[in-house]
């Protein structure tokens, strides 16, 4: 089939690979130009978006904040309405619907101006994040607040947009479910992974399966169905949830839903006998999800830096992953995944990698 993928950033380039692999025929959109390029080169082609819209068989997106023009000349090749996605992008919708699905999620309330911000903080004794509805990723426009804290102080940033404010969830630790449904229902799912962040940006993920009891398994499966099915959609979703409690008592709550490939599934590059990308490209073509074989695999996340630390470029079980990306303070520029890593490993390869990602910056 002939694929257009919306994006040609790092998500974007690896679901190329993925349709290639696959035996598609692919095209992408720089959504910042706004001009059609091949995989794996940067040179525009002589074609118009509409030309490449008119071409493809399928439009899918590396990123869900939409172009309307984009998803206008798309029509139905856009395999997902478009308009049932949108709460996604817009974090009081997101929760409302979470809300609406009876998926639990961090108790919240919203507020649109300086003023009603003012007020439904007025609502809380416990310590909040506040979050804009808009376009925050890697931990951007979001402010904590304590018992006692100025609210005041706060105005002026938070008050300026429409956001949420949530409680701050003292959570065991972070998961998250990636998985995919295709164009004719069948769902798919990868065991939950944990997920680490440090100044709100993921440092690492570790799929190391046997850690998480069977029944958040099951509530995370369950959460991914009803989600996927509420909004017919197709292809790769992932879910972010903070595991609350431990043990037989633990619980799952929602933090947010990412309509798309995800950071905390790259480890299935490597990990897995078929990426998420692989799942995603495989859903939105009808082909068939092949049987999960997995190997507990480390994600670690190249933040800010020019480079991999050596001694873990050199590592017998690591996979380098570059993005050609400019290296700044705070931006993902690469991953590299460790495959057969034990528990013990894992811990020591952060360990190490955080204290290299330290002499290089
Ligand atoms: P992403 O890059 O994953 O899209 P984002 O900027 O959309 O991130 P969130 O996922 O909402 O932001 O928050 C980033 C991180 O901040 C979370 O993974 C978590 O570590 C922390 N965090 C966010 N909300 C809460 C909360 N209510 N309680 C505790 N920690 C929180
Ligand atoms: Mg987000
Ligand atoms: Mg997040």
């Amino acid at each position: 089939m002939k694929l257009l993928i919306l994006g040609n950033g790092q998500l974007g380039q690896m679901l190329a690979q993925s349709c290639i692999q696959l035996g598609h025929e692919v095209l992408l959109v720089n959504t910042r130009s706004n001009q059609v390029v091949p995989a794996a080169a940067h040179v525009a082609l002589p074609m118009s978006i509409a030309e490449a819209m008119e071409w493809a068989d399928v439009v899918s997106w590396e990123h869900e904040q939409l172009d309307p023009e984009h998803v206008q000349l798309a029509a139905d090749k856009l395999l997902t309405d478009a308009e049932k996605i949108r709460p996604l992008t817009h974090r009081q919708l997101e929760k409302a619907m979470c809300d609406s699905l009876g998926i639990a999620t961090a108790p919240w309330n919203s507020y649109d101006s300086q003023s009603s911000f003012l007020e439904a903080m007025t609502e809380w004794q416990q310590a909040v994040v506040i979050k804009a509805s808009f376009g925050g990723y890697d931990g951007k426009s979001q402010w904590r607040w304590h018992p006692g804290d100025d609210v005041q102080a706060l105005v002026s940033q938070a008050g300026q947009q429409p956001g949420i404010i949530e409680a701050m969830i003292p959570f065991s630790c972070e998961v998250s479910i990636v998985g995919a449904r295709a164009r004719d229902g069948r769902i798919i799912c990868y065991p939950l992974v944990e997920n680490v962040h440090r100044q709100g940006i993921l440092s690492h993920t570790f799929a190391g399966f046997q850690t998480f009891p069977a029944h958040l398994q099951q509530t995370a499966e369950a959460a991914f169905r009803k989600i996927t099915e509420h909004l017919g959609y197709v292809g790769t979703l992932a879910i972010e949830f903070f595991v609350v409690g431990a043990g037989e008592q633990a619980e799952l709550l929602v933090n947010e839903i990412a309509p798309r490939v995800h950071n905390s599934g790259h480890w299935t590059l490597t990990g897995c006998n078929a990426s998420q990308f692989d799942l995603h490209i495989r859903a939105l073509t009808n082909m068939p999800f092949p049987e999960l074989s997995m190997t507990p695999t480390l994600m670690l996340n190249a933040i800010g830096c020019e480079q991999v630390p050596p001694t873990l470029w050199q590592h017998p079980h690591s996979q380098v992953y570059w993005y050609g990306k400019e290296p700044r303070v705070g931006r993902k520029v690469g991953h590299v995944n460790f495959r057969d890593i034990s528990e013990q490993q894992a811990h020591t390869l952060v360990s190490d990698w955080t204290e290299a990602l330290q002499l290089l910056s």
